[in-house]
């Protein structure tokens, strides 16, 4: 499990420059489009880390959520934080620590943000066919990609053209464009991404 310690030492001396500090302005604006009589679908944060969008999917009606991270430490704050602010949390999410590539189930929504640029690069193959996985049928990725280069990583930079390829062997991509949204220090850096799970999954 050399993922998981790598990250949990990142958590435990609190290096976690990813973090907003608050709920992604793109992931909001697209989660306040969803109308109010579909706030019941399966809604899935792999590498959720902090999680802010946690507290805000519970704020707003959403009752079926899970918040997936490899950290424990990361999985333990947020479950402070939302006994603290969130009372009655457990009815509507779940808290869950592990690795996203062992991960299961069936989902209407996952949301994506610092968490494709926080693997190995090698691993997109991966994770774009586990996201394909994990959604019901037309069931959707949303969310934020970096379009911009790093020195190093993590965070692992990238580029429109290459998340072209490594998507649409599986999804229709409805919308893979520069993001209008994005929180002021990634302003101009991103790309906003929804991508469908309607063509049958390959072999
Ligand atoms: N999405 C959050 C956190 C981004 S940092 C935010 O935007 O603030 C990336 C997170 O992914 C870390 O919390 C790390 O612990 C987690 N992570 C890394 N590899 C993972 C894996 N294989 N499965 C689940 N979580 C993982």
């Amino acid at each position: 499990m050399e993922t998981q310690v790598f990250w949990e030492e990142r958590w435990k001396n609190s290096h976690t420059g990813w973090d907003l500090g608050a709920v992604s302005p793109p992931l909001k604006a697209y989660l306040d489009q969803i109308p109010l009589e579909r706030r019941d679908l399966k809604v899935l944060i792999p590498g959720c880390g902090n999680g802010y969008e946690a507290i805000y999917l519970l704020e707003n009606g959403f009752a079926d959520i899970t918040m997936l991270d490899i950290a424990p430490t990361a999985i333990a704050k947020l479950r402070r934080r939302l006994s603290r602010e969130a009372p009655g949390w457990e009815a509507h999410l779940r808290l869950e620590c592990g690795d996203f590539f062992a991960f299961s189930g069936s989902f209407d929504l996952i949301l994506e943000q610092t968490f494709l640029c926080a693997l190995d690069p090698a691993m997109r193959p991966d994770y774009a066919r586990k996201m394909r996985e994990l959604l019901a049928p037309g069931g959707k990725l949303a969310g934020v990609l970096f379009d911009r280069d790093f020195e190093g990583g993590p965070p692992f930079g990238g580029h429109s053209e290459e998340y072209q390829a490594l998507f649409a062997p599986y999804f229709y991509i409805k919308t893979l464009a520069p993001c209008y949204n994005s929180a002021k220090p990634r302003e101009g850096a991103e790309v906003f991404i929804i991508l469908e799970a309607t063509s049958p999954m390959p072999g």
